[in-house]
């Protein structure tokens, strides 16, 4: 084969030894035998697994050598590369393809040639200087030492605590230790939830409105209202101020005034592209903060790539330039940048976002675009549906609903985006769709959809078909919806069981149950547009097909009551 010829003795020098710049390492070797390739790490590990941190903070992952995927002895022996641990490249010569390292332990400064030279330094954490910020008990969590830091801290026992128990002499008097976690995203949940699982109380201070702001607010509130059920206390729409020590322990202040007591502090705030080597080479950065690339991970020195959480890509959805700091594009792109050194023509199609949490045996999940991104970016030709269809049979014991968000075009029915939170299930939902997305599917393509089914994994008509279903029904004009933020004045209609108004009602709807609608009809204005309510979307939409049967003016109102309490609609 001509592609497994291609042995050229390529000189390739990789900054970041983790998730891009590892497994372009691995992939390059697998390509060219005969390629000479040095991976430089700064940190003591390379290839290990960030993602599991927030885990071994809480003890699921109890082993620290669990978290190490392949250590430089597996990559020097079974893959001969060349790496080169706490050695850190400070400057980049592109004039004279050299890079300058230095060793982080004894400040010896080297430099080393390249032929090609791959960038994946990762991201840094956001770290503002407020007042306080580098007090004891303040942690982020980014790497191995991150995490052990944070494991001898709980384990020992805040000075505070120590005290307690000298004072009081017996363990039980100590009292539950307190953590303010600062960031709603991922990192700073996911680490919430590992220390409300070792017996913290916890705070989760965050600026923005919502929790997880790739979701729609009405979906983070499903994640908000679920996580506050589980013990971690919010304090939404407030921003950190400061930190201070008082009594022993830590005292974080908030932008309102507020003061919370702490053990522990983490912070959370985000991540912004580690551009540091690329700017002072003059590669060129993009509007996002990013070091930009192109589809090849070619920056705007054709001798160097760049890869992972560093970069920019554009959004596969909306074809703005985004940053995206994940595992799964990371990887992708460290491997198509050593496709295109070997010499193939590998490209990276753009990133979906595609993102998952798991948080006390519930998980939250999205795709694509939400409909924040799209009414910011001014689109008005998507439109939206919620469903809350079974995890899997709903005969068969243990099936939970999952609410679900689609979006897709108007004009053309492409699907764009989905979330979907839920306790079982969520993770193939939205992996099939993300899938579909990137096949430029439809929602009619989703009606079609062909997937596994027996009756502990699913339906005969899958959440994922169902949401074409209903997404199609829309477009076709079987289902006309309309959205409980956007109701005119037309007749709401409930078409639910007496019963069911005894918990919640709709002030000023009429009340006419399924079953009688066919003989009370003419209790129905026919000058009038009707949006009919059920509990969840299903009996309003056959209420809407009899309706519209007999002529009349009829809505779903979509989602039904589940999404007037997700929109927090009063
Ligand atoms: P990294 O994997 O961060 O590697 C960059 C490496 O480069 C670092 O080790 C750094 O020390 C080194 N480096 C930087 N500058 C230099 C230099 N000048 N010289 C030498 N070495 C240098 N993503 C998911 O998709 N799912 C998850 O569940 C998930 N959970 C996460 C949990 C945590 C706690 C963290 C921190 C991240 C998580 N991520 C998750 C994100 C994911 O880990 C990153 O997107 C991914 O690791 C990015 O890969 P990268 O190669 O760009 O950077």
């Amino acid at each position: 084969m001509e592609a497994n010829r291609n042995n050229a003795k390529t000189k390739v020098v990789i900054v970041g030894g983790v998730a891009g710049g590892a497994s372009c390492a691995a992939r390059l070797r697998r390509l060219n035998e005969n390629a000479e390739i040095i991976m430089v790490e700064k940190g003591p590990y390379v290839s290990y697994a960030n993602c599991g941190l927030p885990y071994h903070v809480g003890g699921v992952i109890e082993k620290e050598s669990s978290l190490l995927v392949a250590t430089a002895d597996t990559f020097r022996g079974m893959f001969n590369i060349e790496v080169r641990t706490h050695c850190e490249a400070v400057r980049i010569l592109p004039d004279t393809r050299t890079v300058e390292l230095r060793n982080v332990l004894t400040g010896e400064v080297s430099q080393e040639s390249y032929d090609k030279l791959v960038l994946s330094p990762g991201a840094q954490s956001v770290r503002p200087p407020l007042p306080g910020i580098d007090l004891p008990g303040i942690f982020q969590v980014r790497t191995v030492p991150d995490a052990r830091a944070i494991r001898e801290w709980v384990e020992r026992g805040s000075p505070f605590l120590a005290g307690m128990d000298r004072y009081c002499g017996f363990q039980a008097s100590r009292p539950k230790t307190r953590a303010v976690v600062i960031g709603g995203g991922f990192i700073g949940l996911e680490t919430a939830e590992n220390l409300v699982h070792r017996g913290f109380e916890v705070t989760l201070v965050e600026m923005l409105d919502q929790l997880l702001a790739p979701l729609d607010p009405e979906m983070a509130g499903i994640v908000e209202d679920y996580v506050g059920r589980h013990g971690i206390r919010l304090a939404l729409n407030d921003g950190v101020a400061g930190f201070q020590q008082a009594n022993g322990a830590l005292e974080v202040m908030t932008k309102s005034g507020q003061t919370y007591p702490a053990d522990i502090v983490i912070l959370a705030l985000g991540v912004r592209p580690d551009t540091t080597l690329a700017r002072a080479a003059g590669l060129e950065i993009g509007q996002r903060g990013g070091i930009r690339v192109d589809e090849q991970m070619r920056t705007s020195n054709p001798d160097i790539f760049a890869v992972g959480d560093a970069v920019e890509v554009k959004d596969f959805v909306t074809g703005e330039w985004s940053l995206i700091a994940l595992a799964g594009p990371a990887n992708r792109q460290g491997r198509i940048a050593a496709d295109v050194i070997a010499g193939r023509p590998s490209r990276f199609r753009g990133t979906q976002g595609t993102s998952i949490i798991g948080l006390f045996g519930a998980a939250a999940a999205w795709v694509g675009a939400s409909e924040k991104t799209l009414k910011r970016l001014g689109d008005d030709d998507y439109e939206k549906t919620y469903l809350f269809a079974n995890s899997h049979a709903g005969y068969y014991p243990g099936a939970k609903p999952i609410p679900m968000k689609v979006l897709f075009r108007k004009s053309d029915g492409r699907l764009l985006g989905a979330q979907a939170v839920g306790m079982d299930g969520v993770d193939k939902r939205i992996s099939a769709l993300a899938m579909a997305l990137q096949m430029g599917a439809t929602i009619y393509d989703l009606e079609e959809a062909e997937l596994c089914y027996a009756p502990q994994f699913g339906s005969a008509k899958d959440p994922v078909n169902f949401a074409g279903m209903v997404a199609a029904d829309i477009l076709r004009g079987d289902m006309p919806v309309v959205h409980w933020d956007a109701l005119g004045d037309g007749l709401l209609l409930d078409v639910r069981e007496a019963f069911e108004l005894a918990v919640e009602s709709v002030p000023g709807a009429t009340h006419i149950p399924l079953g009688q609608l066919r003989s009370r009809l003419g209790e129905l204005p026919r000058d009038r547009e009707i949006c009919v309510i059920c509990r969840s979307g299903g009996r309003a939409y056959y209420a809407t097909r009899v309706l519209l049967q007999n002529g009349y003016n009829a809505r779903t109102i979509a989602g039904g009551m589940l999404s007037k309490v997700a929109l927090g609609i009063e």
